[in-house]
């Protein structure tokens, strides 16, 4: 018996014709995922999170999002680059030599930021540094920000 290929599932509640979304849309309906817009805990796997609509940065995930599908996601790092937006990795792990060298082997040559929260609540990190992203995609949407953030009820999770 064949196994079959798992098909992810992912969430998507925002602004669907902004570009950044568009060129998602085309990935996932590539590859065969499932896009869903409305919010079921146990049918999700990643959380695809609008943020700041006039930000370039696109902060991905990297346990159980990127390593979920490395090809995918390698692929939609370079789409994103292409169309101008500056995709990163930000992931909850601490900032320790083995976790960089592990998802620089991965992405090679992937021209790509890592930000290495040590557990701290991703959206407040890169605020701190400066950052506001347009888009969070991640499976773990509390290590994105807190429960009460407005991030998520605009995104239609409560
Ligand atoms: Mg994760």
């Amino acid at each position: 018996m064949e196994i079959e290929d798992e098909k992810l599932t992912f969430y998507y509640n925002g602004n669907q014709d902004l570009e950044s979304f568009q060129i998602l849309q085309t990935a996932l309906d590539i590859r065969g995922y499932y896009l869903v817009e409305f919010y079921n805990e146990f049918l999700i796997d990643i959380y695809m999170l609008l943020d700041d609509p006039e930000s370039k940065h696109i902060a991905i995930d990297w346990d159980n999002t990127i390593s979920a599908d490395q090809d995918f996601f390698k692929n939609l790092i370079k789409q994103f680059q292409s169309a101008g937006y500056k995709p990163f990795v930000c992931t909850l792990r601490a900032p320790d030599r083995e976790n960089i060298e592990e998802i620089r082997s991965i992405l090679e040559k992937t021209n790509i930021a890592i930000y290495l929260t040590d557990g701290n609540p991703k959206r407040e990190y890169m605020k701190e540094l400066g950052v506001n992203v347009h888009l969070w995609i991640d499976d773990f949407y509390p290590g994105v920000c807190r429960e009460t953030s407005s991030l998520l009820t605009r995104n239609s999770i409560e």
